[in-house]
């Protein structure tokens, strides 16, 4: 089926006399009629819910929704992007391993990478997201597992080239991990180009109205582990928490990773979606592809007439003609990017605060992608535990503003610009 028709019936086919609408199933544990059957499941002989931490049935059918979309082979919902990512990574690499990451990621995701997986004895090496590909091949080590990257960044909005990362992870006997979160399936498939595992935050466009936080991962089937098998004894060597089964033997390189994230990880570390999160992300995602041509629409227009004022400094959105990503973005997301646009007020971090505090329409949250537009000083918000030295690399400047074109008529979002720099040039 084609991806409008998946946003709206994938991941769930009712039988007969069934409810129409995924069943949100609101219980925490299900029942068994003997010992035996429920002891078949915790061994993962048999498939079955038994504990909603584990898995849930409403929970499932959105995740295979996403699956689809992603044209992946299995894919779990997590109680939030940062766990969406963290599991991604932490489910094949150790303690005393490494990853290579761009460094132009999602403040959340560089802390986590950068401060608190560090403190797991995992490292990090951050490289530009234009490196090129000896600069990248120069980043892995014998002890790399992973590398990551979005495919549009948040907030730096920069287009990142999957093949050539993907190209150099496979080089090296690594997945590529991509977090999709801005330009969601219906914009970009990571897969089609080489990415081997997918991440989203499902807060942003999937829900697309703010309602739930989320998160997902989606395999792509394709990374043939067990060729590496020495790098990843998680998935090619027997768990000792499971009686002794391996991974990649009983479930196959389709399954093996979200199993093991699933067995393990969520039955360690619980970051489960709540079963009504799920069902609201499911209704999100059933407008998904009518809503990001909407949110593109108005992130262009709002780009084109943030390109042409005389207090903006600059504009960074890949829509643009100018844009320095904007061959990427013809490559990797020919039909529109997402809504997010970043520009620089002229006068720096003050007149970016200044300019922010006038606006009427869109308001200013630390959220994004949402059916309101808002807006962020990354600066002063999400990123400002990062020194100056870091926040270049991230490509975020003091002066910058993310703004998220929402769902509203794009003249009342550009006469609200323009009113709030009126503002700030008669304050002067
Ligand atoms: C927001 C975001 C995250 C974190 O997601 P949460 O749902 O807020 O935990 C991760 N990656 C990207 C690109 C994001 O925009």
């Amino acid at each position: 089926m084609k991806r409008d028709t998946i946003c709206v019936q994938g991941g769930y086919r009712p039988k007969n006399g069934e409810p129409r609408q995924i069943p949100i199933i609101q219980s925490t544990t299900f029942k068994y009629d003997t010992s035996e059957d429920m002891g078949k499941l915790f061994d993962l002989e048999a498939s079955g819910y038994f504990y909603t931490r584990l898995q849930n049935p409403t929970n499932d059918a959105v995740a295979a929704k996403i699956c689809e979309l992603e044209g992946g082979t299995a894919a779990m919902l997590t109680s939030s992007g940062q766990a969406a990512n963290f599991y991604a990574v932490f489910n094949i690499a150790n303690c005393g391993d490494h990853v290579v990451a761009s460094a132009e990621i999602y403040g959340g995701t560089y802390n986590l990478f950068a401060v608190t997986m560090k403190k797991m004895g995992i490292e990090f090496t951050f490289v530009p997201v234009d490196a090129t590909e000896e600069e990248l091949n120069a980043a892995f080590r014998p002890n790399t597992k992973a590398v990551f990257g979005e495919t549009i960044a948040n907030p730096a909005l920069s287009v990142l080239d999957i093949e050539r990362f993907a190209k150099a992870a496979h080089a090296h006997g690594v997945p590529l991990i991509v977090d999709n979160t801005f330009a969601t399936p219906i914009n970009c498939r990571p897969f089609e180009w080489g990415a081997d595992i997918v991440t989203h935050s499902t807060t942003k466009y999937m829900d697309g109205h703010g309602a739930a936080l989320g998160g997902c991962i989606v395999d792509s089937g394709k990374f043939d582990w067990n060729r590496y098998a020495e790098k990843f004894p998680g998935l090619c060597s027997p768990d000792a928490s499971y009686h002794g089964i391996t991974y990649t033997e009983r479930f196959g390189k389709e399954g093996a990773f979200i199993t093991k994230a699933t067995a393990q990880l969520m039955r360690d570390f619980g970051s489960m979606q709540s079963p009504q999160n799920a069902f609201l992300l499911n209704l999100g995602l059933e407008s998904l592809h009518v809503r990001m041509k909407k949110h593109c629409e108005n992130g262009q227009k709002v780009a084109e007439y943030l390109s042409g004022h005389p207090r903006v400094s600059w504009v960074r959105y890949c829509g643009l003609k100018g844009d320095k990503y904007h061959k990427l973005a013809e490559k990797y997301l020919p039909n529109g990017s997402c809504g997010v646009v970043s520009f620089g007020v002229k006068g720096g971090r003050k007149a970016a605060e200044a300019f922010m505090k006038h606006l009427k329409v869109a308001s200013i949250v630390t959220h994004v992608a949402d059916a309101r537009t808002c807006c962020l000083h990354p600066a002063s918000a999400t990123h400002r535990q990062m020194s100056d030295e870091e926040l270049v690399a991230a490509g975020i400047t003091p002066e910058l503003v993310r703004f998220s074109c929402g769902l509203e008529d794009a003249e009342d979002l550009i006469a609200d610009i323009d009113h709030a720099f009126r503002a700030i040039a008669e304050e002067r």
